[in-house]
């Protein structure tokens, strides 16, 4: 017998619907190329999102037609997160900090049809343009004052385009399985793949994020997402923060910027700021240095990569913040798990309770996770076991963009594999060890990276840290220790690997370091092992 409820799509219209009627006079604040600080409500931004609807048929971008952004965080590209998938468009949100054949690569894949993008990115844009076959319109993300000169021909500003409009638009009923946003992943080989959210999926990840053991998201909160919205829709912020009423506030260009960040925190009363480890070690550096202070700030939440417990650190006991680790990825909406304590946990030590912190977290009611060994069979949440970690969930992609067949990632019970390799342990908090092709194979036993990097972190003269396996005749790999040193110090190498004496197995200790200005990033700034691993292809142990 079905039951007798209603059955209205589970679509991000509603979630705009929603916004606009209840939580309508909640701030957007933003910083733009063209403006130091604009403050509009989720009103304003709903409203433009209705003139952008109608430019868009003007535009004559049909139902189911991509239309990319190329933009960092700010209220015009909360318009289009909605203004583009409630009219039945797909936003393909592109990452700027991808090579350029990456970029042309993708665009052209998804098909795009239109691009909005900032200022700062025209010279990009007029250098690819010859190359994306499917744009045929170009909208810069600033009013027609604004427009600089170019060589581009289909060139107009966004605000004119708007200005053009009625803000009436009839939203059209959706299907909750259709697409809203299209991500392609990084990709470490082969070409990116693209990840299509649907409608249902975006709604189902935004109520699980606002949940108290996951982000803890209410209207009484100010959010800031130092995540972009080009990787991984900002992780779901500009969903949850309209269907919760909590006020945003987005940095724009300013992402990693210590300085921006600490005003934006103090000016606007942030009380949730979500980042990753990169961009919180920036902030902290400014607040060391100018001895400022974010006194609204209740709580960070930090993934993407492993968070330094030095990090953890510094936030709670100088700042009084704490950090939440999360782990998930683009194929996953991202959320996959949050650490948060349990009952009973308040009278663990103080080095018991780091332990856990250092975890990714438990999972959120939504998407399964298991551990499997490499013949296939589960392992058991006992902490020690390292498997490959599959996920199973309503967020979870189950194929990539305009490929059919199975992906190769899953599996034929509908599992995806992360490639990531972790431990579960018996209260499931779920703590990542490597990448499965970042790990360290060592006379057939694993060794964590991560783990590794962790503890050559907390070292006072290291800045930052990687380690790789380097091959060795006997033990096949051994770990290799590379060091950006603190500014102003040169860390003696034998030191370094004393440090790790009695804080890990004998057999895991680096037995070489490598002192390096910088370490090769990622599109999305995380540190590029692929690149390490081709630079010190030939390295051999001076030890
Ligand atoms: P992406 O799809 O680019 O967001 O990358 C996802 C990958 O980032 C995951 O598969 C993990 O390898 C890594 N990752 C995400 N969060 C964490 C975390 N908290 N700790 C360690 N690795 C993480």
């Amino acid at each position: 017998m079905r039951g007798k409820m209603m059955t209205t799509p589970l679509t991000i219209t509603e979630i705009m619907r929603f916004a606009d009627r209840h939580h309508g006079r909640t701030e957007v604040v933003s910083i733009t190329a063209d403006q130091p600080l604009h403050r509009c409500t989720f009103n304003d931004v709903f409203r433009r999102a209705r003139q952008l609807a109608n430019a868009l048929s003007r535009l004559g971008i049909a139902p189911g037609e991509r239309v990319a952004s190329l933009a960092w965080n700010d209220y015009r590209h909360l318009e289009l997160y909605y203004g583009v998938a409630c009219a039945g468009r797909v936003l393909h949100t592109v990452n700027p900090r991808l090579f350029a054949e990456q970029l042309v690569y993708i665009i052209n894949h998804a098909e795009d049809r239109v691009l909005f993008f900032d200022v700062a990115f025209l010279p990009l844009v007029e250098a690819l343009a010859d190359k994306l076959s499917t744009v045929d319109a170009y909208v810069i993300l600033t009013p027609a004052d604004k427009l600089p000169g170019s060589s581009l021909s289909a060139l107009q500003s966004y605000e004119s385009l708007l200005e053009a409009e009625t803000d009436e638009y009839q939203w059209p009923v959706l299907d909750e399985n259709d697409a809203n946003l299209l991500c392609y992943t990084s990709g470490t080989t082969g070409n990116p793949k693209g990840v299509l959210y649907s409608h249902r999926s975006t709604v189902l990840h935004a109520y699980a994020s606002c949940m108290p053991d996951a982000m803890r998201l209410s209207q009484q909160d100010t959010v800031l997402p130092v995540v972009p919205m080009f990787h991984v829709n900002a992780w779901g912020t500009p969903y949850a923060c309209a269907m919760i009423g909590a006020k945003m506030v987005l940095p724009g260009p300013k992402m990693a910027d210590g300085e921006t960040l600490q005003r934006l925190i103090e000016q606007e009363e942030v009380t949730i700021a979500l980042g990753v480890p990169t961009v919180w070690l920036a902030l902290l550096a400014y607040l060391r240095d100018s001895g400022k202070t974010v006194p609204s700030l209740e709580r960070t939440v930090v993934g993407g990569a492993a968070c330094p417990p030095s990090v953890m650190e510094e936030f709670e006991q100088k700042h009084g913040v704490r950090t939440h680790h999360a782990w998930g990825m683009t194929e996953m909406s991202p959320l996959g798990t949050v650490n948060s304590p349990l009952r009973g946990m308040e009278s663990l030590s103080a080095a018991e309770k780091d332990a856990v912190r250092l975890k990714q977290g438990r999972g959120i009611f939504g998407v399964d996770m298991k551990i499997v060994g490499d013949d296939g069979e589960e392992l058991p949440w006992d902490g020690e076991a390292f498997g490959n970690l599959k996920v199973k969930g309503w967020w979870v992609c189950d194929g990539y963009f305009g490929e059919d067949g199975n992906s190769g990632a899953h599996d034929e019970d509908g599992w995806f594999a992360t490639g990531d390799v972790a431990t579960i342990d018996p209260l499931g908090f779920m703590q990542i060890t490597d990448r499965t092709k970042d790990v360290i194979k060592s006379g057939g036993e694993w060794i964590s990276s991560i783990e590794l990097e962790n503890l050559a972190v907390a070292h006072p003269d290291v800045a930052e840290a990687a380690v790789i396996g380097i091959s060795h005749e006997k033990w096949t790999e051994r770990p290799l220790l590379i060091v950006v040193p603190e500014e102003g110090t040169s860390p003696d190498k034998a030191e370094l690997v004393a440090w790790f004496k009695g804080k890990v197995a004998d057999w895991w200790i680096p037995d070489d370091v490598v002192l390096v200005d910088e370490l090769p990033h990622t599109a999305t700034g995380k540190i590029s092992k692929v690149m390490l691993r081709k630079q010190f292809a030939d390295y051999s142990s001076q030890s």
